[in-house]
Order: structure tokens, then C-alpha cells, then sequence
């Protein structure tokens, strides 16, 4: 018989599943974000019985993988966040990949039901994901106003315009990439 590698049911049923979004009782023991080790015992969360198995399985997807497919995988955006990382205003401080942020399997899942909701500004607006996306690409926090849109949108053309860098086309896609997310925020309902 095959040994069940999260042991079963051996929750009491007290404590709601850690999925995100899940009410169900947590009654499956998973590893948590910090395995066995010398140094002690590692911390457990706890699933219903659907999230144990699909985080059972989230481990099984990676298997035979090489470094970088998982990293594909585990992306929340597939590839556009990375892209966007480089063109962004902070690009150059943080272009190693970002295996530390999604090296917990909760956490990508977590992130990637976040990318497809839409977030709440502060005065209760709602921005959409690709109005996050915009927003990232300018550098701009959820709750900007309409002329911060405006001025960061300006500054980042002079910025990466060919005629200030003495004709340097390697700047087009950057500029292209702000040209659009400045042309999608500016109608967007939460900036207006
Ligand atoms: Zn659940």
C-alpha cells in the first residue's frame, strides 16, 4: 500500500482550509513554507480534502521541469510582469528572477487569484488588472491621481524619447509600453 504523503485526515476539523478563498474545514496536513530540517521540525498547513490535492499536484507539475519552466509556471502573469519589470522606471534594481517570491506554491496561487481580481483604491474606485498592469508600467501606486498619471506620463517620454538620447532607438519599446498604459489609464473610469 501506498503510503499517502500528507497522512490523511488527522486534522479535528477546528480550522478553515489555508486555500485562498476557501471556508471549507482544513483538515489535511500539507507542508508549510519552511520544511523539516536539522533545526527542528517545519511548520504544517492545513487543507480540505479538493486544496490538499490540488497542492499535492502543484508539487507533481513540477516535476521533470528544469529551473526555468518552473519558473514559467509558478509566474502569476506568464511572463508579462517580467517583461514590464524591465521596462519599468526601477528597472535595474531588482532584474535577478524572483524565484524567493514564488517559492512557496500557496503563495503562487494566491498571487495569481489576485492578478485576476480587480483591486480597490482607496476612495473606492476599482482598477482593473490590466489597469494594474498600465500602472506598473509606469511606476505609478494603485491610488495615483489624474496628474500624477499625467506628469510621470510626460517625464517618462522625455525620458525615453529618441530625440533625448541623441537617437538611441533602444528606447522604442520603452516608450511604446508607456504610450500604451498612459492612452489605457487616461480613459480608465478610476482615473477620470
Ligand atoms: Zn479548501
Amino acid at each position: 500500500m501506498r503510503q499517502d504523503r500528507f497522512h490523511g485526515r488527522i486534522g479535528s476539523g477546528s480550522r478553515d482550509c489555508d486555500w485562498p478563498g476557501c471556508k471549507e474545514p482544513g483538515e489535511f496536513r500539507a507542508p508549510g513554507p519552511r520544511g523539516s530540517s536539522f533545526d527542528g521540525p517545519g511548520d504544517y498547513r492545513w487543507f480540505c480534502l479538493d486544496h490538499v490535492r490540488q497542492f499535492n499536484a502543484g508539487y507533481d507539475w513540477f516535476e521533470g521541469m528544469s529551473a526555468d519552466e518552473i519558473m514559467a509556471a509558478q509566474h502569476p502573469i506568464h511572463g508579462w510582469d517580467r517583461q514590464t519589470r524591465a521596462f519599468s522606471p526601477t528597472a535595474g534594481i531588482d532584474q535577478a528572477p524572483r524565484w524567493a517570491d514564488f517559492s512557496d506554491p500557496l503563495e503562487a496561487i494566491a498571487q495569481r487569484a489576485r492578478a485576476k481580481m480587480p483591486s480597490q483604491r482607496s476612495d473606492g474606485r476599482a482598477v482593473t488588472p490590466d489597469e494594474r498592469r498600465a500602472l506598473d508600467v509606469l511606476g505609478l501606486a494603485l491610488d495615483a491621481t489624474r496628474h500624477d498619471l499625467r506628469s510621470r506620463y510626460s517625464q517618462l517620454v522625455r525620458k525615453y524619447h529618441p530625440d533625448r538620447n541623441g537617437g538611441d532607438r533602444s528606447f522604442e519599446a520603452r516608450l511604446q509600453a508607456v504610450v500604451e498604459a498612459y492612452q489605457l489609464l487616461r480613459r480608465a473610469a478610476a482615473f477620470c
